[in-house]
């Protein structure tokens, strides 16, 4: 078994890596990764990437990529160069879903909170998934991050009571009140989320205000595109 080397990927921020055996994922899940994806069995790993904090968008800006996606752009270029060698393919991002928090779950990187972003002790909800690669790599499977959800031990909430459109305070967030609240002309969440931003856990790797900016710019665009 090879021991991957992971420093190509954590220099560029892409310091979040989960493997896994395909044939060892939940059935339903690596059924549909199968299905979907892979139908003739040419690959024997997945591997998820994801960020955490602030590096990631500082590399970006620094390898002068921009467009329209240039953090899928950008990481998929780096991903791609750490896997030289190796038979793969990237199935995230793409035009295809695939189901990253169920992922992110079993890697040990997910807790919902209450605004349905996932949080986890180390960096908050200042991470996301960024690469889903189907791979003939032989690595060691990863074992799963295991902590308690912060929000079990956060007392005040802070982040209930910082959304103004008061999507958080029922049993489930209320993603209409959210959307509703968003598209009016005097939000304070056309580029940003108030209750994230208010969540003292993992704040010391906050996003860049750039970076939340252009996040939440293109979930703004595609709710007005789509509601
Ligand atoms: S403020 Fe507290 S309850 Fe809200 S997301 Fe952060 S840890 Fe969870
Ligand atoms: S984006 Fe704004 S309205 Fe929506 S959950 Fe966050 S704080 Fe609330």
């Amino acid at each position: 078994m090879n021991i991957p080397d992971f420093t190509v990927l954590n220099a560029a921020g892409l310091n979040l890596q989960a493997i896994f055996n395909i044939d060892d994922l939940p059935a339903e899940l690596s059924a549909d990764i199968r299905t979907r994806f892979d139908p003739e069995h040419q690959y024997r790993q997945l591997i998820l990437i994801g960020h955490g904090g602030k590096t990631l968008w500082a590399s970006m800006q620094s390898a002068g990529i921009s467009g329209e996606n240039p953090i899928d752009d950008f990481s998929k270029m780096i991903v791609e160069k750490w896997l030289t060698g190796h038979r793969h393919t990237i199935i995230y991002p793409a035009q295809d879903s695939v189901g990253l928090q169920a992922l992110g779950k079993l890697a040990g990187w997910h807790h919902p909170s209450p605004f349905m972003v996932g949080i986890n002790e180390n960096w908050g909800t200042w991470f996301a998934y960024r690469v889903v690669a189907l791979t003939d790599t032989d690595f060691p499977p990863s074992t799963p991050l295991i902590s308690a959800s912060p929000c079990q031990s956060c007392l005040s909430k802070p982040c209930l009571s910082s959304c103004p459109a008061d999507a958080l305070s029922g049993d489930t967030f209320s993603l209409q009140k959210c959307i509703t609240y968003r598209k009016q002309p005097s939000s304070h969440c056309k580029a940003t989320c108030l209750a994230r931003t208010s969540c003292p856990v993992g704040a010391e790797h906050r996003y860049c205000d750039e970076q939340i900016r252009h996040t939440y710019s293109i979930s703004m665009r595609m709710i007005e595109q789509f509601y």
